[in-house]
Parts: structure tokens; sequence; C-alpha cells
């Protein structure tokens, strides 16, 4: 049997076909320019790759198109259809509704529908998906998983903003998060190669790729998150600006007569590291620039990587201590150079680089220990696996283990 778990967004379909038995990804692909002209679709299946041009004018198309690459010719990924037992969604927002993925009913739907308000340019296209798979798809169990479920046990001190508190009440303006799939299989991840169980383990994870989140992880469960009530809030990202004094926005608007839209544009994907060097978002092309002299890139490293080490020290106060931190995704997984600048000066808080082993750890989407063996807190470096986390939870559901988040990813 296998899951396929779907991530739709604006323009792209990703997806994967998961095999529980013996816990493998069968295939990886994605149809892109979704919507758009000369769309097509990539996969990666074994050693094969390939490729399908074909105009998909919106996610059904696209879904289908999936469906038809997955279950055709001699050695397709899935035999045929009805191998498919589950479909996982990926699934942006569920505000205060879903603390743990669901499958999808149509009041699922509904508050889904509601929720578009507060992730405009996500949750469409995932209900698009949705929809579009269900009408494929209508015999098997669909599942929503949610990047804001894993961040729904913060507790109030960390959740809400000092802001009118009618603004909560009337709009659901509160601290969300962001990536809490990718922060919940981290973060489980580090407890099994630590070899201690999760519930016992203060743990910041670091989620560091064009978007940038952290959270603190205290005896399993997300205490705070660096981003917000929308992805914008926190670390400083590859084109958007994380924490800034609020006022700032307001200031140019009227300096400079912008209005709402133009400034959104502008502090989601103009600002970040993209705005610091006026060049890049990419950090290989932002090292290298730094090497060659350019003294904006040398700044924007060291504003990165300040943000990381402040916001270690700052959830390690909120967790009353640290056993473990976790760098992921494209940079945390791979620049060894941030990794070290954020982590510099930190043994005061029981932080002891292994330089070597840093150097080391790049690429290869390998785990690693990246802390010399006699550091206090251990620094791990785990390639993340949002889908894996989807494909489980949506098998978990098949299986009728609503209560599922008992994996561990482990699978030794
Ligand atoms: P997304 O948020 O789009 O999923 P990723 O997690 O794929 O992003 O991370 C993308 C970022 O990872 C890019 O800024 C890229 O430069 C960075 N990255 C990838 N490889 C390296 C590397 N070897 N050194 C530094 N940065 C890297």
């Amino acid at each position: 049997m296998s899951i396929l778990t779907l991530n739709c967004g604006s323009s792209s379909v990703k997806y994967s076909v998961y095999d529980p038995e013996p816990k493998s990804f069968v295939c990886r692909g994605i149809v892109e320019r979704v919507g758009l002209s000369g769309s097509f679709l990539r996969q990666q299946h074994g050693q094969a790759e390939s490729r399908i041009e074909r105009d998909c004018a919106d996610h059904s198309a696209a879904v289908q198109l999936v469906l038809e690459v997955l279950t055709t010719g001699d050695s397709s990924p899935v035999r045929d259809v009805a191998s498919i037992r589950a479909v996982g969604h990926r699934t942006v927002h569920g505000g205060e509704k879903f603390a743990r993925s669901a499958r999808v009913t149509p009041e699922l739907v509904k508050t889904l529908d509601a929720l578009s308000s507060l992730a405009p340019l996500h949750n469409p296209p995932n209900l698009a998906g949705i929809r579009a798979a269900q009408a494929l798809l209508p015999d098997i169990p669909h599942v929503a998983v949610f990047d804001t479920a894993f961040h729904q046990t913060m507790p109030p001190e960390a959740y809400l903003y000092p802001l009118p508190y009618e603004w909560y009440e009337r709009h659901g303006i509160r601290r969300y998060g962001f990536h809490g799939t990718s922060h919940l299989y981290v973060s489980k991840r580090a407890a099994v190669l630590l070899g201690r169980p999760y519930d016992t383990l203060r743990i910041v994870t670091l989620h560091v790729g064009n978007g940038a989140s952290a959270a603190a992880v205290c005896c399993g469960r997300s205490v705070d998150t660096s981003m917000g009530f929308t992805p914008l809030e926190g670390l400083v990202m590859g084109t958007r600006c994380g924490w800034i004094d609020p006022a700032i926005p307001l200031f140019v608007m009227q300096a400079e007569g912008l209005d709402a839209a133009e400034m959104d544009r502008l502090l989601n994907k103009q600002s970040g590291l993209l705005g610091l060097t006026g060049r890049f978002s990419d950090r290989r092309d932002i090292e290298k620039a730094a090497d060659e002299g350019d003294a904006r890139c040398t700044h924007a490293i060291a504003i990165e990587a300040l943000s990381l080490k402040k916001v270690i020290g700052a959830y390690a106060a909120a967790m009353g201590g640290l056993d473990c931190v976790v760098f992921t995704a494209g940079v945390g997984e791979n620049s060894a150079r941030i990794r070290e600048k954020a982590l510099s000066g930190l043994a005061f808080l029981g932080i002891h680089l292994d330089p070597a082993a840093n150097e080391h750890a790049r690429g290869g989407k390998a785990e690693a220990r990246i802390s010399r063996t006699d550091s206090p807190v251990r620094v791990l470096v785990i390639p993340t696996d949002e889908e894996l986390v989807i494909a489980e939870d949506s098998l978990a559901i098949l299986e009728g283990r609503f209560d599922a988040p008992d994996f561990d990813y482990s699978f030794d």
C-alpha cells in the first residue's frame, strides 16, 4: 500500500509516495508553473529522473497528471490508483482549531475556508489541492497536516501580543508559528539520536532555509516560536525582514507615500538578506561575495548569525536551561559558517562547537553531531523531512490511531 503526500502552493504541486512497509519513499516529484503556461512535472523514482511537459490550467489538472505519472508504465512508482490508501495534505494554517493532524471532512474544509483570511497566499492553494484530490480519489481518507499544529501547545504568554486584546478576539491576532512539521520532526529525531526520552529534553530547533524559524521545544511541547501571526516575524530570512521596530513601516509609508500592499511586498520580498546585501538572498552567493570582500555581505552574515544566537539565548532562558540545539533546512544543514558564527561565544550556556565536525556537516543529507563530546549542550545537524511527518500522520489516521504522534521517526 502507498500513502500519497501533496503540498500545493500557489503555482506548484509537490508530491511524494510513501511505502509504510519498509517506511521509505518510493518517489518524490513536483509539478511547476501550475496555472501558468509551460507547466512541467519532474520526478525522482529510484535512480530514474523524468520530466513531462504538459500545461496544467489548475491544481486539479496537476493532481490528475501526478496520478497518471504515478500509475503508468511497467516500472511505475504505484501499481494502480487503488493501492493509494490515503492522501496527506500539507496545510499551512490550522488556526486555533487544530493542534494535530486531522481527517478531512466537509466541516474541516469549511473551517479551512474561513481560515484563508489568515493565510491568503497559502490556504487557498492547499484547499484547491484537497478538493482536487478528493474528487479524483473520493473513497480514501484525506488528511490535513498543519504547519501551525505543533505550536498550539504554546502558553498564552508566548502567543499573545501586547496589543489591544480585542484584536485577538475579533481578528485572531496572535502568534501561531509555522514550520511546525519540521520542528516536530527534528526535535523528535534529536531525542532518538541522543538516546534520551523526548519528554525530558529542552531543545532549540532552528529551521533556517529561505524562510527561517526557531522553536523552543520543552519536554516534547513547543513553548515558543519565532514566526508569529504570519511567517514574516522572527529571524532574518532570505527576503523577509523578521523582527523589526513596527514603527519603521509606518514611517516609510508616510515618508514615501506607499500603501499597505506595497509595504507588504517590500517587507516580504525585498527585505532580509536581499535588502541588506542589495543583491542576494541565497546564502551561497552571500558567503562567496563576503569572501571577495563585499562589506554588505559580511555584515549580512553577521546579522543573520546574531539573530540566531539571540534566539538560542532567549529560548534557553524561557525553558530554564538547554540540552540540545538542532540546525535544519537548506542553510542549517549546509552552512558551517552561519552555524559557527551563531554558536560562537555561547560557552557560558554550555555550547562548545567541534569545528572539524561542523565543517564536515554539509550536504549529503546526513545527521551529525557538531558539538564537542564534552559539550553539556549537544548541537546536531538533522536534515528535515516534512513529507515523512505528513505520511506517518496520514497512516496513523488511516489506521485509526488518532492520537498518533507517538511515532519518533526512528527506523533503527
Ligand atoms: P525553502 O525555505 O525555500 O524550503 P531551503 O530549506 O531549501 O529553503 O533553503 C534554501 C537556502 O539554503 C538558500 O538560501 C540556500 O542558499 C541555502 N543553502 C543551500 N546550500 C547551501 C550551502 N552549501 N551553503 C550555504 N547556504 C546554502
